[in-house]
């Protein structure tokens, strides 16, 4: 019979790396929950106007990458291809807004799915983790989500990481520079697509990954000379703001980032140990996002970092995570009233708080001292009947070797103490 595989672009976590994905969905997490963020979990489907009307139509997101469908029902759906749309929805329809309460600050972690072409660091069902603070338009707020992801980033131990930062203006400016862009473009020599690209989004054509149209794009009008006063000061201060907390950035003009929502403040965090997936995390100002989506003006800032790359970056930058074995004490019962004994110390040790485990199937004193051996746990508890009969068991502790013969009785409190 044919055998299954994990579908085209996606891959499974299993032990012993799955870990890492946990730990990094902590790190990330962690400063975030220090923070007053509190955690928000959403469908992961939505109406599909929602990504249409709030990632924008002519993005790739929307335009190639979303896994749209129609449900037996009748109902437009897509597979969440990002966060924000769905955390801010679920923000409007619980009016979490109306209670005077702003900034509403949410954090979320879970899957998203894009159809891209696969390749390393670029996967159809990869794994983020997101903030958003909702309602307040306060550089200070900016200059919190950048410094709590390179909290989170240095943390997990990573050095080799830069932050991009920009500010792609507001309503008032960015219209004005958006046509001396465009007519910049009407000059090149684009390909049709590209020509309908900077027609509809031309922002979007400054972050063409092609080298033939980056050469072309030398001399384009920069945003930083658009920017009204406004905008201006605001970026100043987010700028200050990141400087003073000691976090390293740099300004980089052309990073507009793929989703139309973006307003001010825009970063990315790069990695320059990945190669061309090298984009780790990005976020930026969405102040028009709740009116796009049929809410009142809400002007807020997020970002979401990707757990896949972050771990791959760690790889890169052999970077070995310091994860405690899970495992503290594996018991080996030899004979069947031992297990019965042996597998009652177990559940004790459990509800003692010791991480415990069991030598399921019978196996003999090899095959299980094996097993002891694979779970990376400090200490063997062995028991046979002749042990039992005279109320002991068998401690060994599996980094020296050492093994003394302990009561029974008082196996929970010797090795708690041993442990700690
Ligand atoms: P890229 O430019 O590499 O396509 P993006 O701008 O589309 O990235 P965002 O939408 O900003 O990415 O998502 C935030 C983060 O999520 C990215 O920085 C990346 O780490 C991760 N990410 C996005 N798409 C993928 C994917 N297909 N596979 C794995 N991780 C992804
Ligand atoms: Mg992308």
């Amino acid at each position: 019979m044919a055998t299954f595989k994990a579908p085209k672009g996606t891959y499974d976590l299993i032990p012993p790396v799955s870990v890492k994905y946990l730990a990094v969905r902590e790190a990330i997490s962690a400063p975030l929950r220090n923070s007053g963020y509190g955690y928000i979990e959403t469908p992961g489907f939505e109406d599909v106007g929602l990504f249409a009307r709030g990632v924008g139509e002519s993005t790739d997101i929307v335009s190639k990458e979303m896994y749209a469908f129609e449900t037996k029902g009748g109902d437009q759906l897509a597979l969440r291809p990002e966060g924000t749309a769905s955390v801010l929805r679920a923000a409007l329809e619980a009016s979490l807004h109306k209670q005077g309460n702003l900034p509403v600050k949410l954090w979320y972690s879970g899957s998203y799915y894009r159809y891209e072409r696969p390749q390393k660091g670029r996967y159809r069902h990869f794994s983020q983790v997101g903030a958003e603070a909702i309602g307040a338009e306060d550089p200070a707020l900016d200059a919190e989500l950048i410094i709590l992801a390179d909290q989170a980033y240095r943390s997990l131990g990573l050095r080799d990481f830069r932050i991009l930062l920009n500010s792609l203006g507001d309503k008032e400016c960015r219209p004005v520079y958006r046509e001396a862009l465009q007519g910049f473009l009407r000059g090149l020599d684009l390909d049709e697509e590209t020509v309908r690209r900077a027609e509809i989004n031309p922002l979007r054509v400054l972050d063409d990954k092609r080298p033939d149209v980056q050469k072309q794009l030398v001399g384009a009008p920069v945003l930083r000379d658009y920017l009204c006063d406004a905008c201006k000061a605001y970026h100043e201060e987010v700028r200050a703001l990141i400087t003073a907390a000691g976090v390293a950035f740099e300004d980089d003009e052309k990073l507009v980032r793929g989703l139309d929502y973006y307003t001010r403040t825009t970063f990315e965090f790069v990695h320059d140990g990945l190669g061309s997936q090298s984009a780790v995390g990005g976020g930026g100002r969405y102040d028009g996002l709740s009116e796009m989506i049929g809410g009142p003006a809400l002007p807020s800032v997020g970002w979401a970092l990707g757990v896949d790359r972050t771990v791959l970056a760690l790889e890169a930058e052999g970077v070995e995570l310091d994860i405690p074995a899970s495992t503290s004490v594996f018991a080996v019962a030899l004979g069947e009233e031992a297990r019965r004994v042996l597998f009652g110390k177990v559940t004790e040790l459990r509800k003692a708080g010791v991480a415990a485990d069991f030598s399921f199937g019978g196996k003999g004193l090899k095959g299980a001292m094996k097993d002891a051996n694979r779970s990376g746990a400090r200490f063997a508890v062995v028991a046979g009947e002749r042990d039992l009969a005279e109320g002991l068991v068998q401690l060994k502790d599996m980094e020296s070797g050492e093994q003394s013969a302990v009561a029974l009785a008082e196996l929970i409190d010797t090795v708690k103490a041993r442990l700690a």
